[in-house]
């Protein structure tokens, strides 16, 4: 039996809220007491119980939230290419034979200096333990959750609804598998149909989700309560601030209190979440409850795609073609799923469903307060209909200089083109950042306001011949390959789940030695590091809650290569701002820049960050509105204004000094990375 069902828990709450209520995130799992950490350590130990080793990890990182820093180390690593015998040795792990430098207190994989060094404890309790994550990744979660649903079932009584259980990615009444097959099988079983959220605020803490990120989902939230009481259908809210009670309390108590037995979801392929989903379909199972989970995320469910000799890939481009011929093969991954019918308008009548309709959606959620949720409404305007405007938009019209501002993509004034479409402009467009010229969608496609599906069909009417191109030779071929890789880092985090626990998934860079300087990270933060690309992106992400792609590269090396600070603190810095933080994409990005991921931008090959700035904002235009500092600047001073100006001038701009020489740091960097372990004399 899964673990989940032991732990002591004390009772959910169904929101029965006014708008302005906020929920209570104060029990996260992270925080819990002594008393409950130790209950939660005892209940792996029961006899006959086969402990989760994530969950074994999320105690670790209960334990050292308690005792302040003394993580467990766990044992010596294992190698998980050796686990399962997987079909694919992993590239770069290391030795096990070689003596292994244990980091020093400096390093962030060290732990003697965790108190003095707050930037190395805040990632502490997320990174695995090598053995921990090599288990997991030996038996991937998604794996066991396939097997469960592939036997296993029985005839479940009828019940009193069909139960729709929406996800945070599952944001859309179109195209959204579940919702349809929900609604398929209540109409067999000529019962209603009920959708279910279930808030879950320790999740959401956990996993570093931005306030803005709630909010988008809180926003979208109610645009689809309206979309659904349309068709009759209540959106029924719960919250579970435990979010290891879920399964327990969705099975003893939501379920029943809904006379549900069917239940409809779509999968998401973290692990947390897969561990969640196992948990409910086997705990439903004992109770006569049928919980039936779907691929619907990505455009070509995880695992579809294998080389030649049936193996996983984890390098990109053969991974991309062989994704382009299988969606050859079958079109039909393409295909769209229905709408989900409407119930009959008796339901409003009925004693049991008739209060869900006056289910409320809270503004906000307590410890995700949005400062800037105004602004953020104007720039990421919700539902998805907006979702197919700012498509449309990309396809048809031209990039816009004026997109550089904090302001909404929908503005007036957008100039219709088919030669000169921001698509057909992307092959050299995807690498400027002066306009908008990528398509904005990220946030959409995340929070499934919109689908993949939905994007690559518009997109294959305007290929050759109503084909999908994915070729490099056109801007709409490459842009599709850039929405595969959403694809392809969705395969990698549920074919090596460990990328998401914290692990590099090349080994052999595991201890690399990292700085620990408070300021550094804090000036990059801010956008004050004296590079004014970097400070440019950093303060557009501060602002905006957005990057564009270039400029996520070019901070995320600076951060990593030139302050040689830990990637993983980028990648939570990342998260905690961006309105599109996605776990797999941003897990991929950090992992490529820090040359530690698939198929990843070699150690040797470090971004010049001034040359990225020239090309990547060629007049400065983008530098220039989100560093004020420097709006009077010309030519290329803007970009590196300390080697172009006098020092009594550079001084009265009131900008910083470039933080670090990037000829120095660059040797750093190259030397830590082909002596790991090590520092420099
Ligand atoms: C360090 C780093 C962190 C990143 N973090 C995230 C993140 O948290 N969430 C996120 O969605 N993307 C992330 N990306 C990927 C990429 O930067 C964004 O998807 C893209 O900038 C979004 O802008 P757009 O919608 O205009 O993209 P477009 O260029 O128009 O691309 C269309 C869509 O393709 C997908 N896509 C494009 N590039 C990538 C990529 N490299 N990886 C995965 N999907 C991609 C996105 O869904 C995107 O919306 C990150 C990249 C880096 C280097």
């Amino acid at each position: 039996m899964p673990q989940l069902t032991l732990f002591a828990d004390p009772g959910s709450k169904s929101l029965g809220l006014s708008p302005t209520k906020k929920v209570s995130t104060s029990a996260s799992s992270s925080t819990g007491s002594a008393s409950a950490v130790s209950k939660r350590k005892a209940a792996f130990t029961k006899k006959g119980d086969e402990p989760n080793l994530w969950e074994l990890h999320h105690i670790q990182e209960d334990m050292a939230v308690l005792n302040k820093g003394q993580v467990s180390g766990g044992k010596r690593p294992r190698s998980s290419s050796s686990a399962d015998g997987r079909d694919e040795k992993m590239k770069g792990q290391p030795d096990r034979t070689a003596k292994r430098h244990e980091p020093e207190g400096g390093g962030v994989a060290g732990s003697k200096d965790i108190k003095k060094h707050k930037n190395a404890y805040e990632i502490k309790g997320k990174i695995a333990n090598e053995e921990d994550s090599a288990r997991v990744d030996a038996d991937p979660p998604l794996n066991q959750l396939i097997r469960l649903m592939e036997k296993g079932w029985k005839e479940v009584e009828k019940g009193e609804c069909v139960v729709y259980w929406m996800r945070m990615e599952d944001m859309r009444v179109e195209d959204n598998t579940a919702l349809h097959k929900a609604s398929e099988r209540a109409k067999e079983l000529g019962l209603p149909l009920i959708a279910l959220y279930v808030l879950s605020p320790g999740d959401y803490k956990i996993h570093d989700r931005s306030a803005r990120k709630i909010d988008f989902m809180l926003r979208n939230l109610n645009h689809l309560k309206t979309k659904l009481h349309d068709l009759n259908i209540p959106l029924h809210i719960t919250s579970y601030p435990k979010r290891l009670s879920i399964p327990r309390k969705l099975v003893n108590e939501t379920f029943p209190f809904l006379g549900a037995n069917h239940i409809f979801v779509n999968i998401e392929y973290e692990v947390d979440e897969l561990n969640r989903d196992i948990a409910t379909v086997k705990l439903g199972r004992e109770k006569g409850i049928d919980v039936r989970c779907f691929h619907d995320r990505l455009v070509v469910p995880p695992g579809r795609v294998k080389s030649q000799a049936g193996k996983p890939m984890s390098v990109f481009s053969p991974w991309q073609r062989a994704w382009a011929k299988l969606l050859e093969k079958e079109p039909q991954l393409l295909n769209l799923s229905p709408l989900p019918q409407a119930n009959d308008a008796a339901i409003r009548q009925n004693q049991r469903f008739a209060k869900l309709f006056e289910d409320q959606i809270p503004d906000s959620l307590e410890g995700f307060e949005c400062t800037d949720k105004e602004t953020m409404a104007e720039v990421w305007p919700e539902g998805t209909e907006r979702a197919k405007e700012v498509l449309d938009r990309f396809l048809h019209t031209k990039a816009r200089k004026s997109q550089i501002q904090l302001t909404s993509p929908l503005n007036p004034g957008a100039e219709p083109s088919s030669k000169e479409s921001r698509v057909q402009a992307y092959q050299t467009g995807r690498n400027l950042v002066d306009g908008d010229n990528s398509s904005r969608l990220s946030p959409y496609l995340v929070s499934g306001v919109i689908s993949a599906r939905m994007v690559l069909n518009e997109a294959k009417k305007l290929g050759k011949g109503g084909n999908l191109e994915s070729g490099r030779d056109t801007g709409l071929g490459m842009w599709v390959q850039e929405v595969s890789w959403r694809d392809f880092y969705n395969h990698v985090m549920s074919t090596w789940p460990r990328v998401s626990m914290g692990r590099p998934f090349l080994e052999k860079f595991a201890d690399v030695q990292w700085e620990v300087n408070e300021e550094h990270l804090q000036a990059w933060k801010d956008g004050k590091t004296g590079f004014p690309i970097v400070d440019a992106a950093m303060r557009a992400c501060n602002k905006r809650g957005w990057m564009e792609n270039r400029v996520r590269m070019v901070s995320a090396s600076f951060l990593v290569k030139s302050l040689m600070l830990d990637w993983r603190l980028g990648e939570k810095y990342f998260m905690e701002c961006f309105i599109d933080g996605d776990l797999a994409a941003n897990n991929g990005g950090w992992q490529w820049v820090a040359s530690t991921g698939t198929d990843p931008q070699p150690y040797f090959r470090i971004f010049n960050t001034l040359t990225q700035s020239e090309k990547c904002d060629p007049n400065g235009d983008y530098i220039r509105y989100w560093v004020p500092e420097l709006r009077h600047l010309k030519g290329k001073a803007v970009h590196d204004p300390s080697h172009h100006m006098p020092l009594n001038e550079f001084k009265k701009l009131g900008y910083p000094a470039p933080i670090v020489d990037h000829k120095r740091s660059r040797e750093r960097a190259l030397f830590r990375y082909k002596n790991v372990g090590e520092k420099e004399p």
